[in-house]
């Protein structure tokens, strides 16, 4: 039997789940249950400066909110935690002293200003730099000791071979191999005795026996220097799947810096998750033998697969987004669609004097977005301020003459419906239309504008008019009539 598929998401807790890290999490989530595995959650601290306050729960939060939901992790427990490397800070050490006395590593004294200086130097020869071994070569491991027990401040680096190839397998790219000359001594253990992200994550992805490494291009470079950890310890490496990023454009990566929507971002302006994930899978996969666009999480766990995976970097467009979002909208039954839609609806009007059911039947099929609807019903709330060219519509031969004539005609029409509804409001006008001499749509338009003061509305004339009611309709038309 092969072993079983642990896979592991291990965002640093450095702000929100971007996009990028968001799909990472994703695809990491689909290869474990698509191969019946575990879905781990790591959070990787160790990098205290760069921690953002509330960005931990933020993880959990979002992560619930996606439906990524983890076998193990911090907030949910699992057989091999902690789950937070500060709270394993106690375990990097001893594995840093074993790869020590088996000559995988050293302690380095060296301090910022030398290290500074060797390496403005070795910019000003043109060369990049990389540590030079001093300690490994001029401090002996009993020295060292001696050093410490005296409270001297070290590190711990990585005694990378300056012989030789380092190399290893990753899904997407294959075997890739390097020459350890090109390597540096990584800091494993830095001077505050926290471990480096370069340790942290192998000592964590093998003690919680993960399987299955997935993250972004970034690590791409470093994975050599990772796997000589491996090697030094006698242990197994995973396999690797590095994942291109997700871009803004053809230059540069999506980031909250420059204003780029994260996860959260999009729920708040009213993104359906469902249509979030079923976008962010297809940014940089796609599934083979189908044509086929929209998928489930269940559908995605089903068909997920690495040869799938592109190796170019993929663009975040919002069209694109939207147009699933609207989509996904579409396929909202009535009733979920206005539990979505009221709270957006109340920013403007009042939900209990309109047709709240008959304006949501209007706008379903309107909406991209939630965040639009709002601007696409405050006229309904209060008219609002009416521009007179708005009767002038060229195609329909309307001009202002024209409307003025209309909205004259129209009203006592109004005023005798019977009762307040579309099929009534329709019938008491069109039926009157041909005796008048002007075309349906010389009065339809000008009945519009004046009584919503927009071109593009959710709906035509006698919808709008049944939303706004008989006494709101007419004073709005009387307002508008006296206007021209
Ligand atoms: N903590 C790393 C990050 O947030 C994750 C890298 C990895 O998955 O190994 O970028």
């Amino acid at each position: 039997m092969s072993t079983p598929v642990r896979t592991r998401f291990a965002p640093s807790p450095t702000g929100y789940l971007h996009l990028g890290g968001l799909r990472t999490a994703l695809y990491t989530y689909l290869y474990a249950k698509k191969h019946n595995g575990t879905f781990i959650l790591r959070i990787e601290d160790t990098d205290q400066e760069r921690e953002v306050p509330g960005a931990v729960e933020l993880i959990y939060k979002s992560m619930r909110q996606a439906g990524l939901l983890y076998d193990e992790g911090p907030d949910v427990g699992g057989d091999y935690g902690p789950y937070i490397q500060t709270q394993r800070r106690d375990i990097y050490p001893k594995y840093a002293w074993e790869l020590v006395e088996r000559g995988g590593a050293y302690c380095c004294f060296c301090t910022k200003e030398d290290i500074e200086r060797k390496r403005k130097e070795a910019e000003a020869r043109g060369e990049t730099y990389k540590y030079d071994k001093h300690c490994l070569h001029n401090v002996p491991l009993e020295e060292a000791k001696r050093r410490i027990a005296a409270g001297e401040p070290y590190v711990i680096r990585q005694n990378v071979p300056t012989t030789g190839k380092a190399s290893f397998d990753d899904m997407l790219y294959g075997h890739v191999e390097v020459d350890c000359d090109t390597l540096d001594d990584n800091v494993l253990i830095k001077a505050d005795g926290l471990p480096t992200y370069n340790f942290a994550n192998v000592i964590d992805d093998h003690l919680m026996a993960i399987t299955h490494v997935t993250r972004g291009t970034e690590y791409l470079s470093s994975a050599p220097k990772y796997n000589l950890l491996y090697e030094a310890f006698g242990w197994t490496p995973p396999v690797y799947m590095h994942l291109t990023p997700v871009m803004k454009d053809a230059t540069r990566k999506l980031s909250k810096r420059y204003g780029d929507p994260s996860f959260e971002d999009l729920l708040a302006q009213g993104y359906l998750k469902e249509a979030i994930i079923n976008f962010i899978a297809l940014l940089g996969w796609a599934p083979k033998d189908t044509t086929e666009e929209f998928f489930s999480m269940d559908d995605l766990i089903r068909l997920f697969d690495a040869d799938g995976l592109s190796k170019s970097p993929a663009i975040f467009n919002t069209e694109k987004l939207n147009w699933f979002n609207a989509e996904y909208v579409r396929r909202m039954s009535p009733e979920a669609y206005e539990a979505a839609a009221r709270p957006w609806l109340a920013q403007v009007l009042d939900p209990e004097r309109f047709d709240l059911s008959r304006l949501c039947e209007l706008l379903q099929g309107r909406t991209e977005v939630f965040n639009q609807l709002p601007g696409m019903v405050d006229f309904l709330a209060k008219m609002p301020p009416l521009d007179t060219e708005l009767f002038v519509h060229k195609k329909s031969k309307c001009t202002q003459e024209i409307a003025k004539e209309a909205l004259a005609f129209v009203r006592p029409l109004l005023v005798a419906v019977p009762e307040w509804t579309e099929s009534a409001l329709h019938d008491a006008v069109m039926e009157a239309i041909p005796a008048s001499g002007m075309k349906n749509s010389q009065v339809l338009w000008p009945l519009r504008i004046a009584i919503t003061g927009r071109a593009a509305t959710p709906g035509g004339a006698f919808e709008m008019a049944y939303l706004l009611g008989r006494e709101e309709t007419l004073a709005r038309l009387d307002a508008a009539m006296a206007a021209l």
